[in-house]
């Protein structure tokens, strides 16, 4: 089946950046939040980042607002019924994900294919909330989805060949690099390398080692990475490695190396979250 029409169910970080670049192929895009004040929020998110494109010569207007054009706000469930594919983009909570899949299970076409974009939760398990588990998968887009290319694909117990061909043809279409992760396991491959890092970064300055900053410069020049753990976690969400670390402890058998340091658990509950907070290690 040729996608045609996409719903993007959650308007965030993710969903708004997801809903762009799915329009930017030429998609009709349907991006579903819960409250018309998200759906907004999300909408000016793509409108700042399409008029940056155009600003940078990338784009021209007509571009700009063909694209904008192509994509649907709502807070309407119902308007989800006729879309191609479905990726869910709402917050990292099992429940929240079961009880979203359930209902588009009910709304969407029998051959419609699920997605979700769970940074580290069980394919397997929210899949388990519908009918067709075969046609659930993970496609885990990384933040900023418009810039970073890579789109882990991620199988469940259930997940059939044809809609993880599905769902990696059209992630490549999107200008994505593909993996699959062939088994469905907590953090897949880029969180369950991530995550690890991150801990030891924070248990060095815990510890006296080096500064944030240091570590940052240590990490930048030493290995090559565009950008050290502190700064990486100032955007993605300094609240978000908690969770998944939180969650990669429980689903790993507790083993300490996911234990999850004093001081990054005080930085979430001081509310010194990085992304949009404004507050986080700098
Ligand atoms: P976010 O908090 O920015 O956005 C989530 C949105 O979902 C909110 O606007 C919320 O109102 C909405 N929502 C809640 N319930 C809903 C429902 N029933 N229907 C529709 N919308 C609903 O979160 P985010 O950072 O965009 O994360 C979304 C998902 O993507 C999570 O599973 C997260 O783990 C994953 N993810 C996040 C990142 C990242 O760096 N932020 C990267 C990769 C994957």
């Amino acid at each position: 089946m040729a996608i045609k029409k996409v719903g993007v169910v959650g308007a965030g970080t993710m969903g708004n950046g997801i809903a762009q670049i799915a329009a930017q192929i030429g998609c009709d895009v349907v991006m579903r939040d819960i409250e018309t004040r998200f759906v907004e929020a999300g909408m000016k998110k793509i409108q700042d980042f399409l008029a940056k494109s155009v600003e940078k010569g990338k784009m021209d207007v007509k571009e700009k607002d063909a694209v904008l054009a192509r994509i649907k706000g709502t807070v309407d469930m119902a308007d989800l019924k006729d879309v191609d594919l479905i990726i869910e983009a709402v917050i990292e909570d099992l429940d929240l994900k079961r009880s979203v899949f359930k209902e588009l299970d009910g709304l969407c076409r029998p051959e419609v294919i699920l997605a979700t974009n769970t940074s580290s939760m069980s394919i397997t398990e929210i899949a388990a909330s519908t009918k067709r588990p075969e046609k659930v998968c993970g496609m885990h887009f990384f933040n900023p989805a418009p810039l970073m290319r890579l789109v882990e694909i991620i199988r469940g117990y259930a997940t059939s060949d044809e809609t993880i061909k599905t769902a990696t043809e059209f992630a490549r279409k999107l200008g994505k690099v593909t993996i699959e992760v062939k088994k469905d396991s907590p953090g897949f491959v880029v969180n369950r390398i991530m995550t690890p890092h991150f801990l030891e970064a924070i248990k060095i300055v815990e510890e006296g080692i080096a500064s944030i900053q240091d570590v940052d410069v240590a990490v930048k020049n030493g290995l090559n990475y565009p950008m050290g753990p502190f700064e990486l976690m100032d955007l993605t969400g300094i609240d978000i490695a908690y969770y998944v670390t939180e969650y990669l402890y429980k689903e790993l058998n507790k083993e300490s190396k996911w234990v999850s340091p004093n001081l990054m658990k005080t930085m979430v509950r001081s509310g010194n979250l990085g992304r949009k907070t404004g507050k986080g290690w700098y």
